[in-house]
């Protein structure tokens, strides 16, 4: 039987013209075959479906399933080693890292997600090393596991063809290091070369792959500015007009992007990246810390939309967005958590609470963003930046069923006053512990704690097992590299701000 009734108290459909959300109450969802037919009266629908398997019931909360909008890895570097830098130290601080199998590295990200209610991933792969096999090879294994605990993912390779190390050629950096250092980082370096038709090609090959499956999309991701030529630029540009694939694009994250931009093209990083025909309804711009107020109204007129990663933008030091700013600019705005949440972990609930409070800005008449506008943007607005736009986001008859069971007697124990707003109170005080019931496509992938597909005890086992052993040689060496190119990476920018 593939039909089943979700119950709930109260449905929050998604959110009217205006911003105010649609909630219906004691109401059930119908699914049929994944998507969702019908959202009316409990009883009705009840009395017509009586064979049909319930989900839910009394005392239950349903949200459309939340969507981590920028998202790269699964144990976190901290975990791994890597301490919390600025980000442009953070990129030589990440060859600390320890290598961890990506099955295994992916759905342990993957628990602590739908453990917090995220029901789709935006999972952009920044590195890969080797050749395209083995870069195919590790892409279609991270897939291959969000499709094992059955979340949705869209995944995408990041294009990358200069400027590894720092904002300036490979070969500049190399030059500029102690004679020591200089064969060991360019071999590092050397490991990420992949030339830029490879890169496309991995692209297409994905996309053909993967094309059959309905939870698994395919993207582009132009990595940043710096790290693409003009001619990686107007790649990227043709490969979206071809393919109409969306394109997520790191930008701005730092002020030394912002130089970096305005040195390399003598004006803005997003002015630029449009003369290749690149900003438009398929671009979404992730982090975008240092856009002006010219940028942003280039992003809503050209109907692209933003990602906002707050936490992120906090443990690299990069400064803090202004999302009141991006909020107002009419730009949907994602929301994601980058690489790790506050906690170290991903954690969407806590990541939009974070987002909430932290764009409070001071003055009585000062603009904040309201719960509804942080619920939007990890769903509805998430979704529109995935190739699942207009299907996901929201609870309507014939979108997806991306469910998400809230147990309200957690959220609000002991007591919580009824005067305070639904999506108020499931900002503020929702936590992991009420999440009940995580629906993808109308399976159960979550509940009460339990992962149906995959024992999440035994992967956790296998990570440990894996990872608890002295540092390979290649490790260890990639360890001390680490530390000796921190120096010269900041001294690289020393003149910059
Ligand atoms: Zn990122």
């Amino acid at each position: 039987m593939n039909k089943k009734l979700i119950v709930a108290d109260q449905i929050v459909c998604g959110f009217a013209a205006d911003g105010s959300p649609e909630i219906a109450n004691d109401a059930a969802i119908l699914v049929d075959c994944g998507r969702i037919v019908a959202i009316g009266d409990r009883n009705d629908l009840s009395q017509v479906n009586r064979d049909v398997q319930i989900v839910g019931g009394h005392g239950r909360v349903a949200i459309p399933g939340l969507i981590n909008g920028h998202h790269h890895v699964g144990l976190t570097p901290f975990q791994l080693g890597a301490r919390d830098q600025p980000l442009e130290l953070w990129f030589p601080e990440r060859l600390a890292m320890r290598d961890v199998d990506p099955r295994l590295d992916t759905l342990f990200s993957a628990f602590e997600m739908i453990a917090s209610g995220v029901t789709t991933v935006q999972h952009l792969q920044s590195r890969a090393p080797g050749d395209s096999e083995a870069v195919l090879q590790r892409s279609n294994a991270i897939i291959n596991a969000y499709a094992e605990v059955g979340m949705r993912a869209s995944y995408s390779f990041a294009l990358r063809d200069q400027n590894r190390m720092i904002y300036d050629a490979d070969e500049v950096f190399v030059a500029a290091l102690p004679q020591a250092l200089r064969a060991p980082t360019a071999a590092y370096l050397a490991g990420f070369g992949l030339p830029l038709a490879e890169q496309i090609a991995v692209f297409h090959r994905l996309q053909e792959h993967w094309c059959d499956n309905d939870l698994i999309g395919i993207q582009i991701a132009p990595s940043n500015l710096h790290w693409l030529s003009d001619y990686a630029l107007e790649s990227a540009a043709q490969m979206a007009s071809e393919t109409g694939a969306p394109l997520h694009m790191h930008l701005l994250e730092t002020p030394y992007q912002k130089e970096y931009a305005f040195r390399r093209t003598g004006g803005s990083a997003l002015e630029h990246v449009d003369r290749f025909g690149l900003v438009g309804p398929q671009l979404t711009i992730g982090h975008g810390v240092w856009m002006t107020n010219e940028d942003l109204s280039l992003l809503a007129e050209r109907g692209a939309c933003l990602c906002h990663n707050c936490s992120s933008n906090l443990r690299l030091k990069s400064g803090v967005a202004d999302l009141n700013a991006f909020i107002a600019s009419g730009v949907p705005v994602a929301l994601g958590i980058d690489e790790a949440g506050i906690n170290d972990d991903r954690d969407m609930l806590q990541e939009m609470r974070l987002a909430l409070s932290l764009h409070r800005a001071a003055g009585h008449g000062a603009p904040s963003p309201s719960a509804s506008q942080i619920l939007r943007m990890a769903t509805e607005h998430g979704a529109a930046t995935t190739p699942f736009a207009g299907r996901i986001g929201r609870l309507a008859p014939g979108l997806s069923a991306d469910v998400v069971l809230l147990d309200w007697d957690a959220v609000t124990r002991p007591w919580q006053d009824p005067s305070m707003p639904l999506v108020d109170v499931l900002l503020r005080r929702a936590k992991t512990g009420a999440v009940e019931t995580v629906i993808v496509a109308g399976e159960t992938v979550y509940h009460e704690g339990h992962f149906p597909r995959v024992d999440r005890e035994s992967v956790f086992e296998d990570i440990s097992r894996a990872l608890n052993r002295p540092d390979t040689e290649a490790e260890a060496s990639l360890k001390r590299l680490a530390k000796n190119l921190i120096e010269p990476v900041r001294d690289f920018y020393r003149d910059w701000l």
